[in-house]
């Protein structure tokens, strides 16, 4: 994996085209309601326009498919991006079109110029042709600092490359590919992984790559009574990926072969209702009573959790516990977070992912105690599954 970066370019009068990652959340007034990955991509911009360097910065927001959608548009980002370079970005109210095309143009060293959402185009996730030499044609030299977009072949990530001569990772990408490269790479052990949130189907693939290669795997949130249901447990009115069932038993035989434990939860935090004021209880997995739900991880399995994690070496977590959301359920995610804290003041390696989990430590206010925080949930769990992502391998190699 070993790519070219962004310190072997001398930016001065060059006009980068980056790529970067500005998928942030917005509430419905269309504010932002975490910059995390505005400020991950500050270093790069940083160096490219303090070097005498103009940057085109392109991104996606949310999933327009390929229609405009003013509720999706990065204006919001370009303000939020002047206030902490504190100067005035320009924002071209489309990607490759009229306005795009006349401010890159006249772009001067030291500006900034922010495209429209890229996906307000079909031709970006078609990863087409034209769109992407449209695209290209707004810099002379490519950076990607996108990590969270690397793991899709679009043409902003992948298209764009075939038409400059050298492609660089921007230091962001850099950063990501090396803390979660370790992982895969002759990791400390113990080495724990601890998978959580919703969605069984997007956690089979890493969950079976990581048979053999983690210590333990610590499981919890919603998808666990995809597994309980699989192993003949009542789950009551509990969240049921019913299409993850034959995968659910096929990764608890398989693991009886390898060297991995996958430890499920024992307890469980029920409530009559998806929501905070619902009536709550603790009980066992196997104790579930009828159209009752379980939110969150019981205390039991909490204590369990903390004594794998205090001694482990490399930690990896995805995914909350629980619905974090919900302060009634947000428990189990805080205590795992705190023990995750803990073990890595005593010296292990952590590597936090996914958008969830991320918010959730920041709301935790644990963010500065991880060693590395992942602006990729998706790319993140691709890359620990051993799969390789497009938008790194079409960059250029040192
Ligand atoms: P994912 O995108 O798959 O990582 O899922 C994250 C979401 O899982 C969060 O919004 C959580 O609220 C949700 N979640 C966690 N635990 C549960 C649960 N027991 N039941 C339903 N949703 C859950």
């Amino acid at each position: 994996m070993k790519k070219m970066g962004l310190s072997s370019l001398d930016p001065a009068g060059r006009k980068v085209l980056m790529r970067v990652d500005f998928n942030v959340p917005l509430d419905k007034d269309r504010n932002i309601t975490d910059d995390t990955r505005i400020l991950a991509a500050l270093p790069s911009i940083k160096y490219v326009l303090e070097g005498g360097g103009s940057v085109v910065v392109m991104s996606h927001l949310g999933r327009p498919e390929g229609r405009i959608d003013p509720a999706l548009s990065l204006r919001p980002v370009a303000d939020r991006l002047s206030e902490l370079l504190a100067f005035p970005v320009k924002f071209a109210t489309d990607t490759v079109g009229a306005d795009a095309r006349a401010k890159g143009e006249s772009l001067l060293p030291g500006e900034l110029l922010l495209l429209e959402n890229l996906r307000f185009n079909g031709g970006e996730t078609e990863n087409d042709s034209g769109f992407s030499a449209a695209l290209a044609g707004a810099g002379d030299t490519y950076v990607n600092d996108a990590f969270g977009a690397a793991h899709r072949a679009h043409a902003s990530t992948v298209g764009v490359t075939k038409l400059f001569e050298t492609c660089r990772a921007g230091f962001l990408m850099e950063k990501e590919l090396i803390f979660l490269g370790s992982l895969l790479d002759g990791p400390a052990n113990p080495f724990v992984a601890i998978l959580g949130g919703a969605k069984v189907g997007s956690k089979v693939n890493v969950i079976l790559s990581l048979l053999g290669k983690v210590d333990t795997l610590l499981l919890g949130g919603g998808m666990i009574f995809t597994f309980f249901k699989a192993a003949g447990l009542n789950i009551g009115s509990s969240l049921l990926d019913e299409s993850s069932l034959a995968v659910a038993s096929e990764i608890m035989t398989q693991a009886k072969e390898s060297s991995t434990q996958i430890i499920l939860p024992e307890d469980c935090v029920v409530a009559t209702d998806f929501n905070d004021k619902a009536e709550r209880k603790n009980c066992l997995v196997t104790d579930i009573p009828d159209d009752w739900m379980g939110l969150d991880i019981g205390p039991k399995t909490v204590a369990r959790y903390r004594d794998y994690i205090k001694p482990s070496r490399t930690i990896f977590w995805n995914g909350p516990m629980g619905v974090f959301e919900l302060p009634n359920f947000a428990v189990g995610t805080r205590a795992v977070g705190e023990a995750i804290a803990v073990a890595t003041g005593d010296g292990a390696t952590s590597i936090v992912g996914g958008g969830d989990c991320v918010a959730a430590i920041n709301q935790m206010g644990l963010a500065d105690q991880m060693s590395h925080i992942s602006t990729g949930g998706g790319a993140s769990l691709e890359l620990l599954a051993g799969m390789k992502l497009a938008g790194v391998e079409s960059l250029s190699d040192v």
